[in-house]
């Protein structure tokens, strides 16, 4: 569990980004940058939830008032004030602005913010100028401490041991649905808090990468996209293997095989001082030198961490510089429509000198 003290440590790091960039307040609404800095997890509701860390005063979490009793404020690390139904809520966030900054101020706002709240504040804050709080938290949360390492390690041990009772599952005969609902239950099983994502892709399914699980019933040598995730102390799981059921045809099998190389080449690639985008060109050309160059339709991976999707994106034209406590997927995919799909997807992490493979199944085709 991530504590107090790095809580804190992770506030006093965003107050000194803040100053370095002449930011006067940081307004942070429901979200996992919220969460990141004081760990509170805010329901992403109508009524508004905003953390105001501004020049004046304590940092601040404004919460609709019957919200307030879940908020932990970890030792008064933050105060809380919490408004009622009733009050005006673009009145009581632009004067909690106003309160924390001083004239004419910077303020770095969630990019998730809804819209209809932040062109309101606008109106009524005139003399505010707004950016996105992406540019003070981004370089914060890119690079996982300690303790997040250990809690994707966490997540990824749960995964990888759902993955291990998939030899057990019955497949033949059963809808992607049914499939989908078991390994959802085996993921708050194995401690999950939530399921993020369960994707079953059988056969001529497998070819859309984000199939949803539908009422297709698993017919013999159907080679099975199974991507799952979930979050286990706040933190992601994410894996896919492929599941072949009574073995694998032969054209699945060696597309397998080049899948296989394309995505141990570039897990291998990773390491300090590389880019994502090279990365991702180590995949793209191994494919593309198999043949499957048309078929691998999206980006090679995604950082993971309080959010499935977030920064470092390992995708052409990313130029940003690995460097060590970043995590992310590495999921290469073939996608031949009508016919069949393939994705192998570990996350890892950057080392010191390397990498570190967080999810530690076999990367054989799972045949059933
Ligand atoms: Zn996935
Ligand atoms: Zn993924």
């Amino acid at each position: 569990m991530i504590g107090r003290d790095e809580y804190a440590g992770r506030m006093a790091r965003a107050a000194d980004a803040m100053a370095a960039r002449s930011i006067d307040c940081l307004a942070l609404s429901a979200g996992s940058d919220l969460t990141y800095l004081c760990g509170y997890e805010a329901m992403p509701l109508e009524r508004i939830t905003l953390l105001v860390i501004g020049s004046y005063g304590p940092p601040t979490l404004l919460v609709p008032e019957l919200e307030a009793p879940r908020v932990d404020t970890l030792d008064g690390l933050f105060e809380v004030r919490p408004w009622a139904d009733g009050e005006n809520m673009i009145k009581v966030v632009a004067s909690a602005l106003r309160r924390a900054c001083p004239p004419a101020p910077f303020i770095a706002v969630s990019e998730r913010m809804w819209a209809g709240v932040l062109l309101g504040v606008q109106d009524n804050y005139r003399h505010a100028r707004f950016v996105p709080a992406g540019r003070i938290m981004q370089p914060l949360r890119i690079r996982k401490s300690p303790a997040e390492l250990d809690a994707l390690r966490a997540a990824a041990a749960a995964v990888d041991s759902v993955v291990d009772t998939f030899k057990s599952i019955e497949w033949l005969g059963r809808t992607e649905a049914a499939i989908a609902a078991e390994i959802a239950s085996g993921l708050r099983a194995a401690g999950h808090e939530r399921v993020n994502f369960v994707i079953v892709a059988a056969g001529p399914n497998g070819a859309s990468p984000h199939h949803t699980p539908g009422e297709r019933v698993v017919q013999p040598r159907d080679a099975i996209v199974v991507d799952v995730g979930g979050t286990v102390d706040r933190y992601c799981s994410d894996i896919t293997r492929v599941v072949c059921v009574g073995g694998a045809d032969p054209v699945v099998g060696r597309a397998w095989e080049d899948l296989r190389g394309a995505q141990e080449a570039a897990t291998g690639e990773v390491q300090p001082g590389v880019t994502a985008a090279s990365i991702d060109r180590v995949a793209r050309e191994m494919l593309g030198a198999a043949g499957w160059g048309e078929n691998f339709v999206h980006r090679t991976g995604h950082g993971i961490g309080l959010d499935e999707h977030e920064d470092p994106y390992i995708v052409d034209g990313n130029d940003h510089v690995l460097e060590p406590g970043m995590c992310f997927s590495i999921e290469p995919g073939i996608y031949v429509p009508g016919s069949f799909g393939l994705r192998l997807e570990d996350i890892v992490a950057v080392t010191d000198d390397g990498v570190e493979v967080l999810n530690r199944v076999p990367h054989d085709l799972l045949v059933v």
